[in-house]
């Protein structure tokens, strides 16, 4: 599971090469009266995958077309786009990602118009800077100013959601204080990649994850059987996974270790059901919270 985010530079200079004409043309407008070309016509969004997705959604509901490039099932790690995603980038009026860390091949796609949610705020060693809740307001409010940009006449609508959703982020950031403060166990044994890391600082939580890696990476032998060896020494009940991988790992050390698994969610990666149910970054970490909360044996 190595990242293959890195793009292919072949094939991205021959989908430039063809587009020349057009974005020739295209560069001739600036940003700012660029996107409509019909005032009756909703904003056209184009984001990367879930995350910017569901941030940006919240701040602008149904007042655009917002629409996801990776489908559901994919997830940003691996992801590798295909000479028509290049072409759908370049061409859309907004296009929303999370960062040049996480989304390479986007930042080298739209340099010019680069809509990184987290500009600004990447200057640590975290790439799933969504799991720290100050974090993903400040993306959020990112996007509502480059949203605020092009569109002045919602600037008082995308400020008004855009202080629900920070009184929304508040509340999670209670309830997970709240909720992390008594509990049994402290130490996160999660079968997956480094997602969690900085959520877990946050709330004074041990992250120990199988991989130990912000990409997805095979686990090695060694880690399985050290991690085996930990929960069973430390008399843990309960593991974490995440959704992305495919569950018989989880499974074998569950197994091996008499526990019971509960899933921690990146929000990287989505189903088509919980697409189809439009579920957001906020459900997802309440239910991150409800898990960790069984798993830990908070009160
Ligand atoms: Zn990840």
């Amino acid at each position: 599971m190595k990242n293959k985010g890195a793009l292919n530079l072949f094939k991205l200079a021959a989908v430039f090469f063809t587009m020349t004409a057009s974005l020739t043309f295209c560069a001739c407008t600036k940003g700012q009266d660029a996107p409509r070309t019909n005032s009756q016509e909703k904003p056209q969004i184009l984001t990367s995958s879930y995350v910017p997705y569901t941030l940006v959604k919240n701040i602008i509901k149904d007042k655009a077309d917002i629409s996801m490039l990776m489908p559901p099932g994919v997830e940003p790690h691996s992801f590798e786009p295909l000479p028509k995603d290049i072409l759908k980038v370049a061409k859309a009026p907004f296009f929303f990602y999370v960062d040049r860390k996480l989304e390479p091949w986007a930042y080298e796609i739209k340099k010019d118009k680069a809509l990184a949610l987290a500009k600004g705020i990447t200057n640590n060693s975290y790439t799933h800077l969504w799991m720290d809740f100050d974090k993903a307001f400040l993306m959020t409010k990112n996007a509502t100013y480059d949203l605020q940009k092009f569109y002045p006449e919602l600037e008082p609508y995308l400020n008004a959601n855009l202080i629900v959703f920070e009184k929304e982020i508040n509340k999670l950031k209670e309830a997970y204080t709240n909720g992390l403060k008594n509990c049994r166990f402290r130490d996160i044994y999660h079968i997956g990649h480094l997602a969690f890391e900085e959520l877990a600082q946050n709330y004074k939580l041990n992250f120990k994850p199988l991989v130990n890696s912000s990409e997805s990476q095979e686990p090695s032998p060694k880690d399985i059987l050290e991690m085996i060896k930990q929960i069973k020494e430390r008399n843990i009940k309960y593991i974490f996974t995440e959704e992305a991988l495919p569950p018989e790992m989880a499974a074998l050390i569950a197994a091996q270790t008499n526990t019971q698994i509960l899933m921690l969610y990146t929000i990287e990666h989505i189903t088509k059901e919980e697409f189809d149910r439009q579920i957001t970054y906020q459900d997802f970490m309440y239910k991150n919270l409800e898990n960790l909360k069984i798993g830990l044996e908070c009160k």
